[in-house]
């Protein structure tokens, strides 16, 4: 027998973090926390273009006289002295050191960024990271090697063509959604009625907890609870985090 397995993936380690944990907790559901474990504490403002936010301006550069220009929500990252607590119990991952574009560092830079971030969130968190996500999703070609070197089994991107298969190469392991899709619960309703015949099936959906604070029709924290409600109702399909579904595919089912 096949399993089929769903898993949220979250990045940056925001403030906004500390509802989606108790959510996650309230249904049962599993996530990978992506940290930057060189901007715990950091504290931006992101700017909202359409569907998605895509300006980001430094708090001490904010100016709330020109909020009009721009829907601007906080996207403030926790720190250093409340994340073990926050996170207790939570997959943690790496987002590289300072979110860097791992497409443009030169390959020291790129081994620094990764295998400090490893190291640090492995010791402050007493738990061994094997995941990444790429920030901006870019960097997949050219930090393969880094990755591996510092002991990354899995690395996200922000492609959703993943569908509902495992990726054949886990450091390109693509979305099967991103939250504010439109087609959301189309996606979710094509999972279920999906058969895992030969194989085991994996749905990831991808959020920044930023979104959740848009208050648009697809970016609300009231669609996130009918995610996780509709989800966490099916008796058939594994809520957990990418680490352990990845760990356990493949293995005998029990
Ligand atoms: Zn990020």
């Amino acid at each position: 027998m096949f399993k089929k397995y769903f898993a949220w993936s979250f990045d940056d380690g925001l403030e906004q973090d500390k509802r989606i944990v108790e959510t996650l907790r309230r249904y049962g559901m599993g996530a990978p926390f992506h940290l930057n474990s060189g901007l715990f504490g950091d504290k931006t403002y992101e700017g909202r273009i359409g569907n998605l936010g895509m300006t980001e301006v430094p708090a001490a550069r904010f100016d709330p006289a020109r909020r009009h220009l721009l829907p601007y929500v906080p996207h403030f990252r926790i720190p250093a002295d409340e994340v073990c607590q926050v996170y207790e119990g939570f997959e943690i991952a790496s987002h590289t050191r300072d979110h860097v574009n791992l497409a443009r560092c030169t390959e020291e830079e790129r081994r620094a960024q990764i295998a400090d971030d490893v190291t640090a969130l492995s010791e402050k968190f007493g738990q061994q990271v094997v995941g990444f996500a790429y920030p901006y999703g870019t960097g997949a070609k050219q930090g393969a090697e880094a990755l591996r070197a510092a002991g990354v089994r899995y690395a996200r991107t922000a492609h959703t063509e993943g569908g509902f298969r495992f990726p054949r190469d886990p450091l390109r392991t693509n979305l099967s959604c991103w939250h504010i899709s439109g087609r959301t619960f189309q996606r979710l309703e094509q999972f279920f009625a999906a058969e895992p015949v030969d194989d085991d099936l994996f749905f990831l959906m991808f959020a920044h907890g930023y979104e959740f604070d848009f208050g648009t029709r697809e970016g609300n924290w009231g669609k996130f609870e009918r995610i996780c409600a509709a989800v966490a109702e099916r008796d058939d399909v594994v809520c957990c985090s990418m680490g352990e579904a990845f760990a356990r595919h493949g293995r005998p089912c029990e």
